[in-house]
């Protein structure tokens, strides 16, 4: 029989519902700030198997892991003042921490194996609330398939995972639209692994020091930082300057008259967070029309300008390059 996916406002009714599934090793489909998750029970090897079956997502591509609050989070791995630091300041957030782990009962699997895990405390009231109810941390990796958009709503997630999963809580968009930062502080040197709505000069200022530049020997150890991700269907054209025949034109800023649809505006008032919150969304939108390819409008290159940049050149790539 086919599984059939439940989308459920995230009220109190509803969260223990979810909460009920997660002990039980289901997989759920989870608000958070940043991107919807495809959450699953971060002790169990079970349940971690199946998200990656679910998102068909390689296996050493490690999980993040999220916790109800700072205290839980850093309990589980190794941390010195520079994470006790970044907590203070951004959890709960979108900031996610690699440390070497503590906890041996976080599954295998769910950290790739390493030796090392990423720790987040989300701010979204809805994983919140479902944390409280559960005495482990929620593995979320993005609710889409390998490589694909990412879901910032509960209609996004049912797209991508239709008869895949039992339940999508449904918490309205998410707020910030674009995954978390994740700074690596497993070593002596702090790499910023992925960019993200909090920036490396946010991280500079309150470890007061600059940053490692990142490198790509770090790859192996953050594989979601591979060219193949968040992929339309359509191809994409980056720094693109007018709209050409047949093309979906993704403006940053006023949509000049001439333009034709479909157009759409990341931020008609040049807003960088509000160009990140929608940035998936118009993507998705843009995706599903008649049209040969997306031409993007160049976006500042400058605070989380940065990570949408990083999301767009990665989502140019063709398919022969990736
Ligand atoms: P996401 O794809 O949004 O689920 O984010 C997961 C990403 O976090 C991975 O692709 C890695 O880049 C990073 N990550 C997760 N766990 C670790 C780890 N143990 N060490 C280094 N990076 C990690
Ligand atoms: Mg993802």
């Amino acid at each position: 029989m086919q599984l059939k996916t439940k989308i459920l406002k995230s009220n109190t009714k509803n969260i223990v519902f979810a909460s009920e599934l997660l002990k039980n090793n289901k997989i759920v489909g989870i608000p958070t700030e940043t991107v919807y998750g495809l959450g699953g029970r971060a002790d169990n090897d079970y349940a971690i198997k199946k998200i990656f079956n679910i998102k068909k997502r390689p296996f050493n591509n490690p999980l993040i892991l999220h916790y109800k609050n700072s205290e839980c989070a850093l309990n589980d791995i190794f941390y010195d003042d520079r994470a006790i630091e970044l907590a203070k300041i951004f959890w709960p957030g979108a900031l996610t921490i690699v440390s070497k782990i503590k906890n041996k009962h976080i599954s295998k699997l769910a950290t790739a194996n390493l030796n090392t895990v990423a720790v987040r405390v989300p701010a979204n009231k809805s994983i919140k609330k479902l944390l409280m109810q559960l005495d482990f941390p929620i593995a979320a990796p993005s609710a889409n398939r390998y490589g694909k958009i990412s879901p910032t709503s509960a209609k996004d997630v049912f797209e991508e995972l239709n008869h895949k999963i039992p339940l999508i809580l449904d918490g309205g968009r998410s707020s910030v639209g674009l995954e978390s930062t994740i700074v690596d502080l497993s070593e002596k040197k702090v790499v910023v692994l992925r960019h993200g709505h909090v920036s490396s000069s946010d991280i500079e200022k309150v470890l007061n020091h600059k940053l490692e530049k990142f490198n790509n020997t770090k790859l192996f150890k953050a594989p979601g930082l591979s060219i193949n991700h968040y992929q339309p269907d359509k191809p994409v054209r980056i720094n693109a300057l007018k709209q050409k025949s047949n093309e979906g034109w993704l403006a940053f800023g006023k949509i000049p008259s001439e333009f034709v649809k479909p157009s759409l505006s990341l931020s008609r008032k040049k807003c960088l967070k509000e160009a990140a919150k929608n940035l998936y969304k118009m993507l998705r939108v843009l995706d599903s029309k008649k049209i040969s390819g997306i031409a993007v409008q160049k976006v500042p290159n400058k605070g989380i300008g940065i990570a949408i940049n990083d999301r767009l050149y990665k989502a140019s790539k063709k398919i022969n390059e990736r």
